[in-house]
């Protein structure tokens, strides 16, 4: 399969998102390339990011190729491409193998990263608190999971089902991060997006936005309830979305091993199955991954055990289970 990447990014030159020249490039697997402008002359520079050569096109082209943000965009993007093939035999993020494209140097100083239903977008930081947003492949990771989740569950964005939208994309998003560096769940050091803090965030001692391993730590930027009974009721699907983070970290270290062999299976496995709906809460996607860690696993009941206690130690027990 060929995978077709394009970026899309937007000039610095403009304050806002614009629509850029439709510079259409097939793209073979392996190789990179980007369409960044037009710029304030009309002009639109396509780089090829490995070889620097010239590719076929159509519009004036120039080439260049100093533009590390585009770099770091599609190399993680189409790394992402690749851990959700290999793991999860996932082609693409609607596994009908859609060309994925990012816009980057979005608005001016932008603070953060995000999918919009068809593309990736990044900020560059304001500089202070944050920095770049492709200089996290965990960001990366996270926000193209949102498209995985839209083209499966389709969780709604708010309440238990968006948290648990926030959840997943935080979770593929770090296994994708350990994946990349062979770790295993005990090397793994399970932040996220440590390194788009800017000087000003790491000054006053915060060292990533969240943390799975401590939601409420204090060096997260945004500290998060890692129980049940401290949800936030009408909170940000970025605050509660702890809850369930914390429940996939303590399975992960419990069944041990590198966290895409089995408990990244059972996520995966829940988040596509066809029981997940939009409505999906806390409590039927436990049950899911309950489920789909028996029959994933039948003959290794370490991973259903993992992922049972898992919940309950986060509030969520099995209700089947009298206690
Ligand atoms: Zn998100």
């Amino acid at each position: 399969m060929t995978v077709l990447l394009q970026l899309q990014a937007v000039s610095k030159h403009y304050g806002a998102l614009k629509a850029v020249d439709n510079v259409n490039v097939a793209v073979d697997d392996g190789e990179a390339l980007a369409v960044i402008g037009p710029n304030g002359a009309g002009k639109t520079t396509l780089f090829n990011l490995i070889t620097g050569d010239a590719a076929a096109t159509t519009g004036r082209v120039e080439f260049d190729g100093s533009d590390m943000t585009a770099r770091r965009a599609f190399d993680t993007t189409h790394a992402v491409i690749d851990f959700y093939r290999e793991c999860f035999g996932r082609n693409s993020v609607d596994d009908a193998g859609m060309t994925v494209m990012s816009s980057i140097h979005y608005g001016v100083r932008y603070d953060n990263a995000f999918w919009n239903g068809s593309q990736m977008t990044y900020g560059d930081g304001d500089g202070r608190v944050f920095t770049d947003f492709t200089r996290s492949d965990d960001v990366i990771g996270h926000e193209l999971t949102h498209g995985v989740t839209q083209f499966t569950a389709g969780l709604d964005y708010s309440d238990e089902p968006g948290a648990l939208n926030e959840s997943v994309s935080d979770v593929f998003g770090a296994i994708f991060h350990q994946w990349r560096r062979k770790q295993t769940v005990a090397q793994a050091d399970w932040l996220v997006g440590p390194d788009v803090l800017g000087p000003v965030a790491v000054e006053k001692g915060y060292t990533c936005l969240r943390d799975l391993a401590a939601p409420g730590s204090r060096h997260c930027l945004s500290p998060q309830p890692s129980h049940y009974r401290d949800y936030l009721p009408q909170g940000d699907p970025h605050e509660n979305s702890g809850i369930p983070n914390h429940a996939f970290y303590l399975a992960a270290t419990t069944i041990g091993g590198q966290a895409w062999e089995k408990a990244g299976k059972v996520w995966y496995a829940a988040l596509t199955s066809d029981k997940a709906q939009p409505s999906t809460n806390f409590g039927d996607f436990a049950s899911l991954t309950r489920a789909t860690a028996k029959s994933l696993f039948p003959r290794d009941t370490n991973v259903y055990r993992g992922v049972d206690e898992a919940w309950t130690r986060v509030g969520i027990p099995d209700p089947d289970i009298a206690v």
